[in-house]
């Protein structure tokens, strides 16, 4: 593969430097260039102070009636001047630039472009770039790119690292057949990475991306038919049939299967013991109850005396399975050895794991994607489940599929996409549906507030762990930051601590802790010993906590859709009243309806069609349904068409050409080949 130099190649860019974009999982020239903006300033047109709203980033044309005035706040001196227009006043204020009065001029006209914010019912336009009117003509329309940032590496400096990488990338041989680029009026390929960074306008932009989203969909599903030509009908080594231990398990459940569940486990059944190697796919709601029918089939696999394996996207998920199934068969008398492996044991413990797996005194296997590193020896692995599929790559997926001999396989995963799609995305994989909840849940209570309703929030958490409840409280960052305004977790556990009763046990979980303290945390929230957990994303998917029954969600404008569903599903899986609390501190029309989407209905295929509505085919700077399958680009849902089409053209070509063994085809075999093993690479969850 070309361009894989690492970054400190680059001039300018040092060790310091490039440990930074390591944090962004940008090692190489090839990561930098594929590292797409999440967003696109465009320069608008000016707008008048009369139409000044709340925006991140926007242009107001100003006749200034006088020059502003320098004000000092303690240390800091400000630069402010309150402009009015038919009744609306706009205030604009520089922080500790006091050299920008002299640069202003009263009776001029200007172009200030920056963010606007509200305080206190004022509008305030912060720090703004000051234009002439000329001066802005010049670079109206245009497009820069907004990357995801981290501390000490600003939008600025990835903008021109990007630059330089362009200069000096190798160019890409065209892979993509020409029949097919013609035939779609797709771009060459350099020319999108490119444009993709740096559109001179929509236009440019749209056709960039169209080419990319072609690719990954074209790359994905070429990788998930050949997988499928490599499994299908397969005879298996393993027959597992149906054992009475796990009938009497199923049994004395304190709730009955659900007539979904009890059809999905019916297949999986039918599938183990039929002697052709399983491949399916569960899908289901949160909350729907898929892990009891993967519970089930793992019992039956070690009482038919192999070893089954369950895969879990975090580790947080992998201890909480591991536990609840160790609870489990306790308590029904069940002697199976569990086994849990992840990456924050020390080696020590994992090489005691690694010795149980490989002299088959372990049964079941539970853990992370450690699970699939070349050190885990299985015997007679015979199921292999994966939990939260979405989280996974194919080639994840293959390579624990390839663990052992031919073992079935089994996926689950709560990304609500309409069965057309689901054909098409796991065309590798046969499908079955949980499309019901189980009985007795009360629907979850939502409300979208702003943040005037957080005091309310408290003491009604308070009344609920009072009456022996949990809660979770959700904010989008982990520690406080310069160039992005949310709540982050570290100052939030603070705030509330203060807020609460002392009584109350508040402690909090994030992504950039060490695994054994999150374990710890989550444990202890498991038990009931912390009553809230403030949180990032990281218990988004598979963590249960049925006695937990307040999310309350900071920024929730910041989350997308699906996200939200899924973190909402966190609540609401047992017998109590759930509450979802969203805060929302945007006045942006769009983001209101789309959390009113959430706020009305707690159906995650109705909020994945109602989304769609919402934001249209093509469109690009709404929030995507968040991170389902490996696409960066690519939305499965506003892409559907184009989806569809380049899965007939999969076909088609696969059709003529079975292996890629064509020579018009070689460069495409090439990229398929890198693409599958970066794919493989990719154990960075
Ligand atoms: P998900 O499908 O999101 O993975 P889980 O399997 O974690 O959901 O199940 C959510 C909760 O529902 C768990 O506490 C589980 O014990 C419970 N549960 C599962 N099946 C049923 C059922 N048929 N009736 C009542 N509760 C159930
Ligand atoms: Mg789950």
């Amino acid at each position: 593969m070309i361009n894989q130099e690492p970054v400190v190649s680059l001039k300018g860019i040092g060790e310091k430097t490039a440990a930074l974009y390591a944090k962004l999982e940008i090692h190489t020239i090839h990561d930098l260039l594929h590292y797409y903006p999440r967003a696109y300033d465009a320069y608008e047109p000016p707008i008048s102070i009369f139409a000044a709203a709340e925006s991140p980033a926007v242009a107001v044309g100003v006749l200034l009636p006088k020059a502003p005035d320098l004000l000092r706040f303690g240390n800091i001196q400000t630069v402010s001047i309150v402009l009015k227009e038919a009744g609306v006043s706009l205030q604009v204020v520089w922080y500790n630039m006091p050299y920008i009065r002299a640069s202003l001029k009263a009776g001029s006209r200007y172009v200030f472009r920056g963010r606007i914010v509200r305080k206190k019912s004022r509008l305030i336009l912060e720090q703004p770039e000051i234009f002439t009117p000329e001066s802005y003509q010049e670079v109206v329309h245009s497009m820069q790119p907004v990357y995801g940032q981290t501390r000490g590496l600003g939008n600025k400096a990835i903008i021109k690292t990007m630059h330089l990488a362009l200069e000096t990338r190798t160019l890409e041989r065209e892979y993509l057949p020409e029949a097919l680029r013609a035939k779609y009026q797709l771009a060459e390929s350099n020319f999108a990475i490119e444009h993709i960074h740096f559109p001179k306008d929509r236009e440019e932009l749209l056709s960039a991306r169209k080419r990319l989203v072609f690719d990954e969909f074209f790359l994905f599903l070429l990788a998930v038919r050949l997988l499928r030509e490599k499994r299908v009908d397969k005879e298996s080594p393993y027959r597992i049939p149906a054992s009475r231990e796990a009938a009497k398990l199923e049994a004395s459940l304190p709730f009955a299967l659900t007539t979904a569940q009890k059809k999905a486990l019916e297949e999986v059944r039918r599938d183990m013991a039929g002697g052709i190697v399983m491949n399916r796919l569960i899908q289901g709601d949160v909350g729907s109850g898929k892990t009891i029918v993967a519970i089930l089939a793992l019992l039956e696999t070690a009482n038919a005396g192999y070893q089954g394996a369950l895969m879990a996207p975090t580790e947080v998920l992998a201890k909480q399975h591991y536990e609840s199934i160790q609870e489990l068969f306790a308590a029904h008398d069940i002697q199976k050895c569990l086994v849990l492996v992840t990456g924050s044991m020390t080696a020590k413990e994992k090489r005691i794991a690694y010795k149980k797996i490989a002299s088959h005194e372990a049964d079941i296997i539970i853990g992370t994607h450690a699970l699939i590193q070349e050190k885990v020896q299985y015997h007679n692995l015979a199921l292999v489940i994966t939990d939260e599929q979405h989280r996974f790559g194919v080639g994840q997926r293959e390579m624990f599929g390839n663990k052992g001999n031919l073992p079935h396989v089994l996926v689950m995963s709560a990304t609500p996409i309409p069965r057309t799609l689901a054909i098409i995305l796991y065309g590798d994989l046969d499908i079955s549906v949980i499309d019901e909840l189980p009985k007795g849940r009360q629907s979850i209570k939502n409300c979208v507030v702003g943040v005037e309703y957080r005091k309310k929030a408290y003491a009604f958490l308070a009344r609920e762990i009072a009456a022996g409840r949990q809660a979770y409280v959700i904010c989008p960052m982990v520690e406080a930051s310069e160039m992005i305004e949310a709540e982050n977790v570290l100052d939030y556990t603070k705030v509330l601590r203060q807020e609460l009763p002392p009584s109350i046990t508040v402690e909090y979980l994030h992504g950039k802790m060490k695994g054994k303290d999150k374990n710890k945390i989550m444990e202890r929230f498991a038990a009931g010993e912390i009553q809230v957990l403030v949180s990032t994303t990281v218990i988004e998917v598979g963590v249960n906590v049925p006695n937990a029954t307040v999310m309350m969600i900071e920024n929730a404008e910041r989350f997308g859709l699906a996200q939200l569903h899924q973190l909402r599903g966190r609540v609401g899986r047992g017998k109590y009243q759930s509450y979802c609390i969203m805060i929302n501190t945007s006045e942006d029309e769009d983001t209101n309806k789309r959390l009113d989407i959430l706020n009305h209905s707690n159906d995650g295929f109705y909020i994945a069609s109602e989304d769609l509505k919402l934001r249209g085919p093509g469109d690009l700077f709404g929030q995507r349904q968040s991170g389902e399958m490996e696409f960066r680009l690519a939305d499965i849902f506003t892409d559907a068409d184009l989806l569809k089409k380049v899965s007939e053209e999969v076909d088609s070509l696969l059709k003529e050409d079975p292996l890629l063994e064509a020579e018009s085809h070689r460069e495409l075999k090439k990229h398929l080949d890198s693409y599958l093993e970066k794919s493989y690479d990719k154990l960075n969850l």
